[in-house]
Parts: C-alpha cells; sequence; structure tokens
C-alpha cells in the first residue's frame, strides 16, 4: 500500500457508504436507533472533503485524517470507533509504502483500538465480528500479496457479517433488546464488511 492507495480505499469507501447509506439505515433500524447509513454517510463525506483540502503526502496522513474526521463528524457509536481504528493504523504505518504484512499489523491494532474503546468481544454482535475474522484471513494470505490478502479479508468479513444474524447483542444500543436482537444481521459488522470490500476493490485494481 502507498499514499494513493490508501486515498483509494477511503474514497471507494465514502462511495460504497452513500451507495449501501439506505441499507445500513435499515439493518439500523431493526436493532438500533436508524442512523448508522445517514452517520457513516455524513463521516465520510466530510473525510473526502478533508482529504481534498490536505492533499496527504503519506498513508498514516490519510488514516489519521480519516480517523480523526470521522470522530468529529459522527455522533453515533460506530464514530469514535471507526475513527480510533483508522488512527491507530495510521499510527502503525509510519512508512511510505506498506508490505502486506504491515498492513495487517495494522489493521490488528485497528482491531485493538475498537476493542479497547468499546470492549466488545467476537460474539458480541458488533464490527468486531466482522472485523476480527477479516484481520486473520489479511494475515494468513499476507504472503501471497495484497490483493489476495485483501480478498481473503473481505470473503471472511462478509462471512463474519452474516453470521451476527443469530447473535444475541451484549453492546452498543441493540444490546438494550436483550433476546429480540436475535435475528438480525448487526449494521456495524455490515458496514466493517463494506470497508474490507472496497479495500479489496482497490487492492485487485492498484
Ligand atoms: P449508535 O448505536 O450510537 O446509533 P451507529 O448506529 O452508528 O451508532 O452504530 C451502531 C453499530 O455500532 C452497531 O451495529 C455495532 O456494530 C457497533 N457498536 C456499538 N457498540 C459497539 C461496541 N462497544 N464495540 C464495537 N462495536 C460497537
Ligand atoms: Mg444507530
Amino acid at each position: 500500500m502507498d499514499t494513493e492507495l490508501a486515498v483509494a480505499w477511503i474514497r471507494e469507501t465514502a462511495a460504497a457508504v452513500e451507495q449501501q447509506e439506505s441499507y445500513l439505515a435499515e439493518l439500523d433500524s431493526a436493532i438500533g436507533d436508524g442512523d448508522h447509513g445517514s452517520n457513516l454517510r455524513r463521516g465520510f463525506t466530510a473525510v473526502v472533503t478533508a482529504l481534498d483540502a490536505l492533499e496527504p503526502d503519506s498513508i498514516a496522513a490519510v488514516l489519521a485524517k480519516t480517523g480523526t474526521t470521522l470522530i468529529s463528524k459522527v455522533g453515533g457509536a460506530s464514530g469514535p470507533l471507526y475513527g480510533s481504528a483508522f488512527r491507530a493504523m495510521g499510527k502503525a504505518l509510519p512508512q511510505a509504502t506498506a508490505t502486506p504484512a504491515e498492513l495487517a499489523a495494522a489493521l490488528t491494532e485497528g482491531l485493538l483500538a475498537i476493542q479497547q474503546l468499546g470492549g466488545a468481544a467476537p460474539g458480541d454482535k458488533t464490527i468486531v465480528d466482522a472485523w476480527a475474522p477479516a484481520v486473520a484471513a489479511f494475515e494468513a494470505a499476507a504472503g501471497d500479496g495484497l490483493p489476495a490478502a485483501a480478498d481473503a479479508a473481505d470473503a471472511a468479513a462478509a462471512q463474519g457479517a452474516r453470521d451476527t444474524i443469530p447473535l444475541q447483542a451484549r453492546k452498543g444500543r441493540a444490546s438494550y433488546l436483550g433476546p429480540r436482537s436475535t435475528g438480525h444481521q448487526d449494521p456495524g459488522a455490515t458496514s466493517t464488511a463494506l470497508l474490507f470490500h472496497t479495500l479489496a476493490l482497490v487492492a485487485r485494481a492498484g
């Protein structure tokens, strides 16, 4: 990964979030307050504007700006969680270009930041349920190059998001529903799957 690919990843994510806004809203309406789509659209629109103004010259600058913008622009739980993840990834990638193994380590730092802030473990029906398997798959395939690793992470995140359907939420707003949170796919795990999907898209194109 280099600066250009990092920018492409964030831009692609902003476009995907915009396209999937109503789907994410629908998922969040079922077990939350319905704002996940609009939260992320507002956040990533602001991120794109911030990146355009900044003209970042490093991966770290791209990811740090993404993180701080999400934290400041997204009111919901997902803003600080994703924001902290991007900031942690930026900190972990000071180099001009990152190898797949270095990117795997940064994605792990992102996961740790999410878990440190939100206290969720795998199985709690959160972002962690897509991010954790994605990181594991990315790490396992890192030796095969970035496109292969990102593809593996994409598939694992999508599966992780689907696997949240039978789970009962133990963190976040959905946990207020108790057993009634089962039978629905978690919105945050779904947006995390989007994030790994766009990474795979730009990795293939780049
Ligand atoms: P809010 O719940 O404040 O309305 P959003 O709707 O934007 O915020 O985000 C909801 C998503 O945030 C949930 O679907 C879940 O995946 C994620 N989430 C909530 N709490 C946590 C947590 N403690 N750890 C990880 N993810 C969480
Ligand atoms: Mg919500």
